[in-house]
């Protein structure tokens, strides 16, 4: 890949399609390293899953490239004012580092109804667990192996008599969603960005491979660089401007949002509470975390792909999964899930909200970044199977790396405090092998 030389930067073009937190960050990168922005949102920014999300971040994963990526994105995060030069006066919080923790049932504890595959599995997603913790340890993470009296001594709500262990990440927690976009874009356009909202991209004029302008609903946009990062939509997008299929299905999820009818713990230790998956392994994995007075619930659910959904589908909530038709609801479900692991917090109140979105799911949970098999100037940045806010840092910053042609060997390497690590582009290769690449075991 030819290395475009920084002073050459200034003046290309680049055309940025999405106004979520990919679209944003990646075009405040691009935006600081003197590149010409031109970001394209269809309504208004944020319209997309990163207003919908449960905005959570971990660098608990399973494919080392996500864990580094992770970790950058935490380190991103915490310095997000400073790094996006936000006023002083002006600083909100952005991430609260409650942790995350991965609760693991002890298969010999488990109800005499459970099947033995179901023994089996639990008992191989703790051997997975603690290999996993070696990995990330030797990455760098701050994670570590608590066994069922230290849950218990430090979370008395958790039923600890049905755990064999837990990891727990301190450096975990959830993020301040809507200010990721909106602080990326302002960021951008401070830089001499300019960013149209209303304008959907539509199709592209093609020249020898390469894509010369794209046609909006707001007119013809010419560049140099094309980038993808319509989130769900990327498929359609790579469709119009003439692509690669894009191995992304949009698949619907729901978040749920409980309201204690009486207080349960000290509003230190509710405001302190960690992201909490109640086990690990096939038919589990409901997960909560505190959000203000609320605590917010989400578990992953069998359900069809919706490739032509449309803005509107983004919030309908069939009545299966509408907290507010009857107790056979999904929403209750989830709660039942809870109440086998924290039955003081499953039972504290009911739930009051239901909302929804759409993640973009991959064949191996890992997402798509890199450039198009068809059109040599097209950038795709998708796929992130219900992790795309956390790794919008590592998005915009690999997508930067492509772009400049900052690639050494085919890897990426991170700036301070993480030069030591590199990031393998072959991994998140839109093209890559499915059946071959290294699948992320908890996308929840
Ligand atoms: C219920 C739920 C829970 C989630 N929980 C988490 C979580 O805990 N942590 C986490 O990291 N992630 C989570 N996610 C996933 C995360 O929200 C997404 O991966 C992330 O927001 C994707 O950001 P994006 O900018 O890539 O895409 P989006 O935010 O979807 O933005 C894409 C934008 O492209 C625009 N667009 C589409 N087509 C066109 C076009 N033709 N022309 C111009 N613009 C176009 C859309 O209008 C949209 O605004 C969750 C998602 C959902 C739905």
């Amino acid at each position: 890949m030819a290395k475009a030389q920084a002073g050459a930067r200034r003046g290309t073009r680049v055309v940025v399609i999405g106004g979520g937190a990919s679209g944003a960050l990646i075009s405040a990168r691009l935006a600081e390293q003197g590149f010409a922005v031109v970001a394209l949102e269809k309504a208004a920014i944020g319209n997309g899953s990163s207003s919908r999300s449960a905005a959570c971040i971990r660098a608990q994963w399973g494919v080392a490239e996500t864990v580094m990526g992770m970790r950058y994105s935490e380190w991103f995060y915490t310095h997000f004012h400073d790094l996006l030069h936000a006023p002083l006066a002006d600083r909100p919080w952005l991430i609260k580092q409650n942790g995350y923790l991965f609760l693991y049932e002890d298969p010999d504890q488990a109800a005499p109804a459970w099947q033995p595959s179901l023994r089996r599995s639990a008992a191989s997603a703790w051997a997975a667990a603690q290999a996993q913790v070696a990995m990330q340890r030797k990455l760098g993470c701050d994670v570590s192996l608590l066994d069922p009296d230290e849950v218990q001594r430090r979370w008395p709500h958790i039923d600890a008599a049905r755990l064999i262990g837990a990891t727990w990440g301190p450096a975990d927690g959830f993020l301040n969603h809507d200010l990721i976009y909106r602080r990326g874009f302002a960021r951008a356009q401070a830089l001499g960005a300019t960013v149209r909202q209303h304008a959907e991209v539509t199709g592209a004029e093609v020249r020898g491979g390469r894509i010369v302008a794209v046609q909006t609903t707001a007119g013809r946009v010419a560049g140099d660089w094309f980038v993808n990062a319509a989130g769900a939509w990327s498929p359609r997008v790579s469709h119009a401007l003439g692509g690669m299929a894009l191995a992304i299905t949009p698949l619907k999820r729901f978040l749920y949002f409980l309201k204690p009818d009486r207080p349960i713990m000290s509003a230190e230790a509710w405001a302190a509470l960690p992201m909490t998956i109640y086990g690990v392994g096939p038919g589990r994995g409901a997960h909560s975390r505190p959000d203000g007075a609320t605590l917010l619930l989400a578990w992953s659910h069998e359900t069809d792909p919706e490739p032509e959904f449309t803005d509107a589908d983004q919030d309908v909530i069939p009545p299966a999964f509408h907290h507010a038709h009857g107790i056979d609801n999904y929403g209750y479900a989830v709660l039942a899930e809870l109440d086998h692991f924290a039955p003081a917090l499953a039972n504290c109140g009911g739930l009051h909200a239901t909302t929804s979105g759409y993640y973009e799911m991959t064949p191996d949970g890992v997402p798509l970044i890199g450039i198009d098999a068809n059109l040599s100037n097209l950038v795709h940045a998708a796929g992130f199977s219900g992790h795309g806010l956390m790794h919008a840092p590592m998005t915009a910053l690999l997508t930067t790396a492509i772009i400049t042609g900052d690639v050494t060997d085919g890897a990426v390497t991170l700036p301070d405090p993480f030069a030591d690590h590199h990031i393998t582009l072959a991994a998140f290769d839109p093209a890559r092998d499915f059946h071959r690449s290294p699948h992320e075991a908890m996308v929840l």
